[in-house]
């Protein structure tokens, strides 16, 4: 989920610094497969995998959930007037975002952005309840800044998160609801950062709770921006945590068991991650055993994907390696504000680096599971058997990986951005299958988008699945239209996810705006002015973005959703 040449990343835009950096990268790309083992390379190149973030390969890691509070350099805010506390500590989190973002190759995250900056305010003597507007200046500017500035890498923006909605006290409530205040109210071309509502009972899910309110408050908002997605932390895989413990990434990275010390997300990274081309596997066993019965087929997909998993555990640890041997000062600013879970002038990287995640991709389950068995694995029980059997079986062997080499391997499922594209053009060279029409492969497990199924059987379908990738999925809902005033019905659906097991949720419509007069809705023509100018917010990847960005796997994918 990064920059890429061209428009590979949904987020970029020109400059000449991104330009110069798109060259660097591109060879930079070329120099670490040439460098690597051939036949690690040789797997990336023919399509089998993809080594995400290539150019970062042992010089960097992944994502990280910051630990703020570890060591927030209260000194910087000494003596400075509240207003001048409240705006510095608003300019200190941009700081923040816009060092880190340049020192690592994938999100940043707040896991308890109310909680914890109402502490921050409360230790620096800064009352939040009386100064309102100033707070809420800052939080609108903050919002602004995520979205509006394109600066990493020279030419895209930053890929942040705030976890909110556990926070009950006051200033804590506050700052939830100015920050979804200020961004529902920020426009329809305003769709950065990611926000996540974390629901839980006892705090927010139940009209009983405290923040009950404020979930109904986020709803409003998802109704009307596609944002908050909600991390339900009472679902089967994550209600043993402690909630403030948990955060996500929004390329839904989940990093929660640690054989290292405490589970949960607060100052761990994703090490690095690489995703398996699932339909490849399946279109060579078809190939090799088309008339054979679909347990022969299975069974030697398994074999084909252990083959393969092999190898690319065998790339994660060099990749481990290398980073855990990378110069310490690469990574300034986790060492000035201790970000992360060690401190690395104390421990070094390697000490660090162990808390973090090494995942094992995939995409494509639905188009594998076609191309063996003739059904769609959702439209057919037993097929669906074999699906989440297969997932298990994934699962069960990235635990097993864990137990060999003490490290914090984990099951992810892979959003796609760039790779539904490149694995289907790859093999669409290579075979002919009905799967390729559309242009792109699903992305994890997810159903096919134009799957027209009720949006609470997907999640019903798709909920099992959440349970065994550990490092990290999420599940859809395809609305046809901005739900506005029905936030109720997202209400719902909401529980039937908790009840399905799925641990994230996020809720899609297609967002035009007339480029003439700003009105919004879904519409080719605008209904207001009858301008065929438009510019249209679709979720790629967990993030919002405008299509004209978009890869063209994602853009063949954003065409062929129907609602569930
Ligand atoms: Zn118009």
């Amino acid at each position: 989920m990064k920059k890429q040449n061209k428009n590979d990343n949904a987020a970029n835009r020109k400059s000449y610094v991104g330009h110069v950096f798109n060259i660097g990268e591109k060879h930079e790309k070329e120099a670490v497969l040439n460098s690597l083992n051939s036949e690690w390379a040789k797997l990336h190149r023919e399509g089998y995998i993809h080594i995400h973030d290539l150019d970062a390969y042992g010089l960097t890691y992944n994502c990280l959930t910051f630990d703020i509070l570890n060591a927030f350099p209260y000194k910087k805010f000494e003596g400075l007037e509240a207003e001048e506390t409240i705006v510095g500590v608003f300019d200190f989190i941009k700081e923040l975002l816009a060092k880190i973002g340049n020192e690592q190759s994938g999100g940043m995250s707040f896991a308890n952005f109310d909680k914890d900056f109402a502490l921050i305010f409360k230790n620096l003597g800064v009352k939040v309840l009386e100064n309102h507007a100033i707070f809420k200046a800052c939080i609108r500017s903050l919002i602004l800044w995520c979205n509006n500035t394109h600066t990493r890498m020279g030419q895209t923006s930053y890929y942040v998160t705030f976890c909110i909605g556990l926070g009950t006290n006051n200033a804590e409530r506050f700052l939830s609801y100015t920050l979804l205040e200020c961004f529902s109210c920020a426009g329809d071309l305003v769709y950065k950062p990611n926000i996540v509502f974390k629901v839980h009972k006892g705090v927010n899910r139940f009209p009983e709770d405290p923040n009950f309110d404020l979930f109904q408050e986020a709803l409003l908002c998802t109704a009307r921006k596609m944002i908050p997605t909600y991390l339900l932390c009472d679902c089967d895989a994550d209600k043993n945590t402690d909630p403030e413990k948990l955060s996500i990434m929004g390329c839904r990275t989940r990093v929660v068991d640690n054989l290292f010390g405490e589970s949960g997300a607060i100052g761990r990274s994703n090490v690095d991650n690489i995703s398996i081309n699932l339909p490849r596997l399946a279109l060579e066993v078809d190939k090799e055993m088309h008339n054979f019965s679909l347990e022969d087929k299975v069974a030697a997909f398994k074999l084909k994907w252990l083959h393969v998993a092999s190898l690319t555990k065998d790339i994660l640890l060099d990749r481990y390696e290398k980073t855990c041997e990378a110069d310490i000062d690469l990574f300034p600013t986790i060492r000035e504000y201790k970000l992360t879970r060690e401190d690395v002038d104390k421990v070094g990287l390697r000490e660090n680096f162990k808390h973090g995640t090494l995942s094992i991709g995939f995409i494509g389950l639905s188009e594998a599971m076609e191309v063996l068995s003739g059904e769609k694995y959702w439209n057919n029980d037993s097929v669906y058997e074999v699906a989440l059997n297969f997932v298990k079986y994934m699962r069960d062997y990235t635990d097993d990986l864990k137990t060999q080499y003490h490290l914090n391997f984990s099951l992810l499922a892979t959003s796609g951005e760039y790779i539904s594209g490149r694995f289907e053009e790859i093999d669409n060279k290579l075979f002919k299958s009905p799967i390729m029409e559309k242009g792109y492969y699903t992305n994890s497990f997810h159903v096919d988008v134009d799957s027209r199924l009720p949006a609470f059987r997907k999640l019903e379908l798709e909920g099992p699945f959440h349970i065994y990738a550990n490092g990290g999925c999420i599940s859809y809902v395809e609305l046809s239209e901005a739900p506005i005033g029905n936030a109720e019905g997202l209400d719902e659906l909401i529980e039937v996810a908790v009840k399905s097991g799925v641990h994230y949720l996020g809720f899609n419509f297609p967002k035009d705006i007339c480029k003439e007069c700003g009105a919004s809705g879904t519409f080719d023509v605008c209904p207001a002015c009858g301008s065929t100018e438009i510019t249209r917010i679709r979720r790629v990847s967990g993030y919002l973005e405008i299509q004209d960005y978009f890869t063209k796997g994602k853009m063949h994918e954003s065409k062929n959703r129907k609602t569930n």
